[in-house]
């Protein structure tokens, strides 16, 4: 069983009870970790609050940076064994899982080298004044995260909360918790004061709700679906504090006629298929010119027709996907598709030796997918990829904005002059032109416009996320 962080104790559930963690692989549960209760939320908020006021909000900011940098690097020193937790907790190939763990150390690396960077101002003001802007903490921040890139989740959301001196509390999924609490056993070893980073496991509604309305945080990161993405944004409301929401995508591949085709189709398939297709910015729309669509289509059925389906340590293309729940979800979207009469351009194969009772799906291509079909806007969390056709420059930029969501888009044209102009004009968080970045990207800042969610991680802008700042007036005379 393990155990939680609260503090620099490693403790069970209040009331003892214990959940237990599951392969994706084979539906066979391998271990346990503590089913956290509101009372454990308490301590842990506790805690943080404590860290604050204790050596961990004593520490300057290069000290702080210090600290990360070494955390970062005890997370390169242990690359193989996470890697080798992180793929058997969610079913992801060694070779994913081994990049997820690099990315972890990557946030640390990037963020501990930002600590110190992010300074004040000096503004001009009445005469015989002197103002300055200070950057200062928020105070106790809340995150709560999902299960498709547990450890690097982890990263993208911790590293800049305490680079900046916040004091922690962390909710992993339930599904994949593991990656977590090995990892703080690194921090601490690591350097990391008592209480700066705390982790409660357990259940979204009890555990996650009881941190989102927690009244002694000051914040919340939150990365997940729409429907649990609004109770954060009214449980924060409650307290009115901030959050920033990582949600749900639909995000469109934009390929015009004269796209140079060797390059495009390998990326095009791989930002679907990577990780089981769930991943929030997949590429899981595929809008191509109608002139090319044939022709082109082709080509990513016969590299999607390709794609093989394993366990980790088989480390194909990708692995099962999360759990039954997730499993019967994309099963319908794929049987709906065919009863509908939506067209089977392409499907991937699962391996033959694969355990029974693993959460295998087949990826599959479907193509033309009308624009009304869920297909065209609803996000499936799977390795499906819907192909549209579209007439022009104007009927495909209405066609991407055409979903709810605004996470990532891609632009593949050779024309430099349509390259930026339909960049601009779609809406987006991240739009890539001719290349694609599904993941990783530490240095780039990321997050979602419209329903996809609101605020930014990654990059530096994540540190004026997870920061304040305090306006100093001082009259001289
Ligand atoms: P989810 O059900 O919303 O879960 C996310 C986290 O919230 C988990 O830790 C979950 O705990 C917790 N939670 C559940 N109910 C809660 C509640 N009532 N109060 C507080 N916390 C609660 O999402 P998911 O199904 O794991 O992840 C898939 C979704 O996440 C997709 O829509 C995907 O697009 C989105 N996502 C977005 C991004 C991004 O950066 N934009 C990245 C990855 C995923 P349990 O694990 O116990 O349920
Ligand atoms: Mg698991």
């Amino acid at each position: 069983m393990k155990k939680m962080l609260i503090g620099n104790q490693w403790v069970g559930a209040s009331d003892g009870r214990t959940l237990d963690v599951v392969s994706p692989s084979d539906g066979k549960a391998f271990d346990q970790i503590a089913r956290g209760t509101p009372q454990d939320v308490n301590s842990a908020v506790a805690a943080a609050r404590a860290a604050l006021q204790g050596p961990w909000g004593q520490l300057n900011a290069t000290e702080r940076g210090r600290i990360m940098t070494r955390i970062g690097l005890a997370v390169l020193d242990h690359e193989e064994e996470l890697a080798q937790l992180e793929a058997r907790d969610t079913g992801k190939p060694l070779t994913t899982a081994r990049n997820d763990i690099k990315v972890l150390a990557r946030y640390f690396e990037f963020y501990a080298g930002g600590a110190d960077k992010l300074h004040g101002e000096t503004i001009p003001f009445l005469n015989g004044h002197q103002v300055s802007l200070l950057r200062e903490p928020l105070g106790v921040t809340a995150h709560i995260i999902p299960w498709n890139y547990p450890a690097q989740m982890l990263g993208r959301t911790l590293a800049p909360a305490l680079a900046m001196g916040n004091a922690t509390v962390l909710k992993p999924a339930e599904d994949t918790s593991l990656s977590a609490l090995r990892f703080a056993e690194l921090a601490l070893e690591a350097g990391l004061p008592a209480g700066a980073l705390n982790i409660v496991t357990g259940l979204g509604e009890e555990v996650g709700a009881a941190l989102a309305e927690h009244p002694g945080i000051d914040f919340i990161s939150f990365t997940g679906s729409n429907e649990v993405g609004t109770l954060i944004q009214q449980a924060a409301a409650k307290n009115a504090v901030k959050c920033v929401l990582e949600l749900g995508g639909k995000s469109p591949q934009i390929v015009f006629d004269d796209v140079d085709v060797e390059r495009a189709v390998p990326i095009i398939v791989r930002a679907i298929v990577q990780n089981a297709g769930q991943t929030c910015t997949a590429g899981s729309r595929l809008l191509v010119q109608r002139s090319i669509y044939d022709a082109f289509v082709g080509k990513v059925a016969e590299a999607f027709a390709k794609v093989r389906v394993g366990t980790p340590e088989m480390d194909l293309d990708c692995g099962p996907v999360m759990n039954p729940a997730q499993h019967q979800r994309v099963q319908r979207y794929i049987d709906q598709a065919r009863a509908s009469g939506i067209p089977v351009l392409a499907e991937g194969q699962i391996d033959a030796n694969v355990p029974s009772g693993g959460h295998f799906v087949k990826p599959t291509l479907f193509g033309p997918v009308p624009r009304t079909a869920a297909l065209a806007h609803e996000e499936v969390f799977g390795p499906v990829l819907a192909a549209m056709p579209f007439e022009d420059e104007a009927d495909a930029i209405a066609l991407a904005n055409g979903t709810e969501y605004g996470l990532l888009a891609a632009v593949w044209t050779e024309n430099a002059g349509r390259l930026h102009r339909v960049a601009k004009a779609v809406k987006a968080g991240q739009v890539f032109m001719n290349c694609y970045g599904a993941g990783g990207g530490v240095e780039l800042p990321f997050g979602g416009t419209k329903r996809s969610g609101h605020g930014r991680e990654k990059g530096f802008l994540a540190l004026e996320e997870v920061s304040t700042t305090k306006t100093l007036v001082h009259y001289h005379g």
